[in-house]
């Protein structure tokens, strides 16, 4: 747990910090209410959590004194609450063989990162995993994904860069299938800038690898950066639109004040949200607690 707090200090000195600045020991008042509504805002929590909490507060206590530590706690029951419906482990299904996770998001969101810390996790857990280097638009992305498969043993099914990112997810399952790995972890190609090219690729891979395994991909996830703040927002809109994402991984909490971007996410998508990133290393993803991220948020 101190490691998290650690990793939101940034998020919690602005979202705590800024709620003691508020309230050392005043009366409860519109006024007061008023600047704990844009400090929400402007910490990137989202409308209808930051209303959860100014409405909680004017129902329970206006006109009375209030301190800091209460209106924290407050403020760590709305984002717990608002969050921890969408607390969802990331379950392997041996039955799938393979367990087929597509992993999606823009570039530099984390995905190859991501993808190399659950391999890790996931070989850990005595799982046979295969990666697959899907982005093959970038040479860098398909290296680093090398890297990952060193670091954590597991093969890695490459092409040349530029090669059908499609053709190489078919590769991969197919080896997958043929070697016996229960996990396949497929990295993508996050190029925003023609929404219809991604959406294109995206449904063809998706088609390909349906050939071989038919209820595949099992988890569709989406890599989201925090340090990008509002506009996470517009990238889950548009990835839900086209990908069918089914979870959320949401990295580099580590790097940013503006953490409070997840509860907005969380409230607006009712996305499960399966792990959080909160640095570069191979340990740096934890397992979403919505209790804890809460706690560490409002330390
Ligand atoms: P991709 O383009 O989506 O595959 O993104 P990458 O996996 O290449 O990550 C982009 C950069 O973000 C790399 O330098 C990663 O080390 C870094 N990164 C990824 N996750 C985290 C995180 O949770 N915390 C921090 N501080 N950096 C991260």
């Amino acid at each position: 747990f101190s490691r998290l707090t650690e990793g939101l200090a940034r998020t919690s000195s602005r979202l705590a910090g800024g709620v003691s600045d508020i309230f050392t020991k005043k009366k409860l008042d519109e006024e007061t209410l008023e600047e704990l509504e844009d400090l929400l805002i402007s910490a990137d929590l989202g409308l209808a959590p930051t209303e959860r909490v100014i409405s909680r507060l004017r129902k329970e206590r206006v006109g009375q004194d209030v301190t800091d530590e209460e209106v924290k706690a407050i403020l760590a029951d709305v984002i717990s609450e608002t969050l921890a419906p969408l607390e969802k482990p990331l379950v392997i299904d041996k039955a799938n063989q393979p367990h087929v996770i597509l992993v999606v998001g823009v570039n530099g969101a984390g995905k190859t990162t991501t993808i190399g810390k659950l391999a890790a996790k996931f070989t850990a857990e005595g799982h046979s995993v295969l990666l697959a280097a899907g982005d093959t638009f970038r040479a860098a992305a398909i290296e680093q994904l090398k890297v990952w498969g060193e670091r954590t043993g597991a093969p890695v099914v490459t092409r040349p860069h530029g090669a059908d990112a499609a053709g190489l997810a078919f590769d991969a399952i197919e080896e997958a299938k043929k070697n016996g790995h229960d996990v396949v972890l497929i990295d993508t190609a996050g190029r925003l800038q023609n929404r219809s090219e991604l959406m294109d690729e995206l449904a063809k891979i998706v088609r390909v690898i349906k050939k071989l395994a038919p209820d595949a991909p099992h988890d569709t996830l989406l890599v989201l950066d925090a340090t990008v703040g509002q506009n996470a927002i517009s990238q889950a809109k548009t990835f839900t639109d086209i990908a069918g994402v089914t979870g959320l991984v949401m990295t580099k909490l580590d790097g940013t004040a503006r953490g409070g971007i997840l509860v907005a996410l969380g409230d607006q998508f009712a996305l499960p949200i399966h792990y959080i990133g909160i640095g570069e290393g191979i340990d740096d993803l934890r397992p979403f607690d919505a209790r804890d991220f809460a706690k560490a948020l409002t330390a």
